[in-house]
């Protein structure tokens, strides 16, 4: 007889075992059905316990239903009782937690049977996501719970915990605004956070806990992290916790974007998931090894239709149930790119305007076919969903795995095509050369919307800690000038803007490339720099005004792009310089606007710019940044400073 796991990538076995149906602990106030997909299991026994960590559990055989799904039926209300399952597979017994849960006791070692009504916050059922016109309109800024108010003079109460962002008034050294009041002031759109998603390696159970993880360690995908929750050990507290917080960045006009990382699991032989169906789950060489193309050990085999079906539920629950604005997908590259394309089309069933994007890469040899990879050159086929544009970044200030490279604003005289490829949003555009590109030699976005422009993200030094490795020449004036510049060339480009958390202040990690589990000390945001670098963080807020107020940096689409946005012609390497232009048919604008011309000046001298018209007012210099005028230029050249970036409005708009 032919073993069943062997059939597992056949489309014999999808048919014969497809389940389309709802799984996991389904509650209603007077039963509770559970239904858990273990096509290959011969005993399924579900075991009830009074608590998530302690207690004696009860057993209740499963019954095997239709296409390898078990199922029981227990009545009466069991919100809050705690369970798991002890499966059978080939003479062997172990128990695993339902892949489906949507509560959890501490450390996720139970599934929680949960009520979900009961977790909501007074106001919930008429809050919304805040709206989005259209993705490019989004100003994306990248947090880690813990790191944003974790610091001992954060001002915040509910240090490392989701209810520190619900917190506000707060201040920190210097009075300045902190946590949620501080991305307020700041004007972003978006909050992504690092993984909250129930994450294996920080120890939930103690509450005074120092253990640091980023959280792309993936234990249990529908569940939240405890360790974030004042009290872990009662499933239901973080739903309410975090329900409360989506609710008040909401009301603050900021949506929540979550990290998922459907790529891999924390746990491989031993994972919830294969304990269930052995093999299933995960990719396979020839031998029936697991495959690595996530560098953690194992990669979900996405196109495998109960895979596939498990990350389309999951980001399906989230975007409902906590009515996430966003998704961020590790290692993207490791999903095939239809089921991306489920996924788009899932969430356009909700809201066309939830954002989508992700890491165009793996992290390592997948068996996965490449033309199946959801790979930053397949974004063509990939409409409505966005990749990091990692060639901008590393124009911008050079290579992130070698710390002397240089880029644009620290000096590199390889890197401007690489930087005007985000300006334009990574579209084609025939003033872009893209043999010049540093990583990708053709245009691979179809749409602006397609490219998250970003010159630092939680990965490698933050752009301070590079410019400190790359030009230690420059003296912390001069540094202080390339970090302006960054922030201008992101937030004037065409395509989603993406700041790393604490960049407007010039965040360090003090040199640290992968600081996934180190100490408070190096991942914390500390408050202390905003007070410090305060004319950083108002040059970053004026940028995101200026962004906010023009359409012309939120283009709607490519061809749009192509007829709107020109480079001027006959600098060198150093200099980069564009008009956008507002002709019939006029964009729609926050404020009305003509012309803008754009300027990034890398050089190390002050030039001279000719304009294609006179009569400007210069919204954006080295110094300051927003939308109030801060000088004229009558006629029709400019002097641009070493170092800055200038932004000029037509006077006759402003
Ligand atoms: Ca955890």
């Amino acid at each position: 007889m032919v073993k069943l796991h062997s059939l597992f990538p056949s489309l014999e076995f999808q048919e014969r075992f497809h389940y389309a149906g709802e799984l996991g602990a389904i509650y209603h106030k007077h039963q509770t059905t559970f239904k858990l997909w273990a096509p290959t299991a011969t005993e399924v026994v579900l075991i009830t316990y009074p608590s998530g960590h302690n207690g004696i559990g009860h057993a209740h055989p499963l019954t095997l239903d239709k296409n390898g799904v078990w199922v029981k039926t227990l009545p009466g209300d069991l919100h809050g009782v705690y369970y798991t399952y002890r499966v059978t597979v080939e003479g062997k017994t172990q128990e695993a937690v339902d892949p489906y849960a949507k509560a959890v006791g501490v450390n996720g070692k139970r599934g929680m049977v949960v009520d979900l009504e009961r977790t909501n916050p007074k106001g919930w059922g008429r809050f919304q996501r805040p709206a989005l016109q259209q993705h490019q309109d989004a100003i994306i800024y990248e947090a880690h719970i813990r790191d944003i108010s974790i610091d001992p003079a954060s001002g915040i109460h509910f240090k490392g915990k989701y209810l520190g962002l619900t917190e506000q008034n707060t201040k920190g050294p210097g009075g300045v605004k902190t946590g949620l009041d501080h991305l307020k002031e700041l004007g972003i759109t978006h909050l992504h956070l690092l993984p909250v998603y129930d994450f294996y390696t920080v120890d939930e159970a103690d509450p005074s806990t120092k253990e640091y993880n980023w959280g792309y360690d993936p234990h249990n995908y529908n569940a939240l992290e405890g360790s974030y929750s004042i009290d872990p050990f009662n499933g239901e507290v973080r739903i309410k916790e975090f329900k409360e917080m989506v609710k008040t960045l909401g009301e603050n006009g900021i949506g929540v974007i979550l990290d998922v990382v459907y790529n891999h699991t924390y746990l491989t032989d031993n994972s919830n998931l294969n304990k269930i169906v052995p093999g299933y789950y995960y990719r396979q060489d020839a031998y029936g090894k697991f495959t690595n193309g996530s560098g953690c050990g194992n990669e979900l085999a996405t196109e495998r239709s109960m895979v596939r079906k498990m990350i389309i539920d999951s980001i399906m629950y989230w975007a409902q149930e906590y009515k996430i604005a966003g998704f961020r997908f590790d290692l993207m590259g490791l999903y095939d790119i239809e089921t991306m394309n489920q996924i788009r089309e899932a969430l356009n069933t909700i809201d066309p305007s939830i954002i989508m994007y992700g890491e165009g890469w793996t992290g390592g040899h997948s068996p996965l076919a490449d033309h199946k990879k959801a790979l930053k050159g397949s974004m063509h086929q990939m409409p409505g969903i966005a990749a990091f544009n990692d060639d901008t970044r590393d124009g911008i200030k050079g290579n992130v795995f070698d710390q002397g490279n240089c880029g644009f604003i620290n000096g590199a005289n390889w890197a401007k095509e690489s930087v005007k490829f985000g300006i334009v949003g990574g579209i084609q555009h025939y003033q872009v050369n893209n043999h010049g590109v540093c990583y990708s030699h053709h245009p691979w976005a179809s749409e602006p919307s397609q490219t998250v422009n970003y010159a630092e993200a939680h990965d490698n030094l933050t752009l301070w800690d590079k410019l400190a490795a790359s030009v230690n020449w420059a003296n912390e004036q001069e540094r202080i000038k390339m970090q302006k510049m960054a922030g201008a060339i992101i937030l004037t480009s065409q395509g989603i803007p993406f700041l790393h958390a604490g960049m407007e202040f010039l965040r360090t990690k003090y040199g640290e490339y992968n600081s996934y589990n180190l100490p408070d000390e190096i991942n914390m945001i500390d408050w202390e720099r905003k007070m410090q670098y305060y004319d950083v963080f108002e040059y970053y807020q004026g940028l995101i005004q200026l962004r906010k107020s023009f359409s012309a940096f939120r283009l709607p689409n490519a061809e749009e792009v192509r007829k709107r946005l020109r480079f001027f012609d006959g600098y060198d390497e150093h200099l980069i310089a564009f008009t956008l232009t507002n002709e019939e048919p006029k964009l729609e604008s926050l404020h009305p606007w003509n012309k803008i011309v754009v300027v990034h000046n890398a050089r190390n001298f002050d030039s001279e710019i000719v304009l294609p018209q006179p009569d400007w007012v210069v919204v954006v210099n080295g110094k300051k940044a927003g939308i109030n005028p801060l000088a004229k230029v009558e006629n029709d050249r400019v002097i641009v400073p070493a170092r800055e970036t200038w932004v000029l409005i037509d006077s006759e708009s402003l």
